[in-house]
């Protein structure tokens, strides 16, 4: 069923708490954690507790709770005190453009100048 727990999910396992995560939020809807191997002083990754394979499938079966990673993502960004200078929430969608895990994910990136376009 569409947004059910995968075994082989690496995110999944993070929400089911089998693997560890240095956890910075948790809603009803989501939990976010630092990224293993931050690109800024603050990299935070804000998932759906449901699985969905990417940000727009995500968002087309579930709107409310993709919403509520968005909202969480800069609650978060409040809470760092990254909002003040800016930051960027990214949604890497298909491998092509950088996406290694199949769990939809927001990286909040912040706490250093950021260039555009990223590359
Ligand atoms: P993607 O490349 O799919 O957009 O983002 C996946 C992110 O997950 C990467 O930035 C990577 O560093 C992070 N990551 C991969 N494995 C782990 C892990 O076991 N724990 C945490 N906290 N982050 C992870
Ligand atoms: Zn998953």
């Amino acid at each position: 069923m569409a947004g059910e727990p995968q075994a082989d999910c690496l995110f999944c396992k993070i929400v089911a708490g089998s693997i560890p995560a240095t956890v910075v939020g948790e809603t009803e809807t989501t939990l976010a954690f630092r990224d293993i191997n931050p690109q800024a002083p603050t990299h935070v990754l804000v998932i759906p507790r449901v699985h969905y394979p990417d940000a727009a499938s995500l968002a087309a079966a579930e709107p409310a709770v993709a919403a509520d990673v968005l909202a969480e993502a800069g609650r978060i960004a409040a809470e760092e005190k990254i909002d003040g200078h800016g930051y960027r929430i990214v949604f890497n969608t298909g491998a092509g453009a950088g996406q290694t895990v199949f769990h939809a994910h927001a990286h909040l990136i912040g706490g250093r100048g950021l260039q555009w376009p990223p590359g």
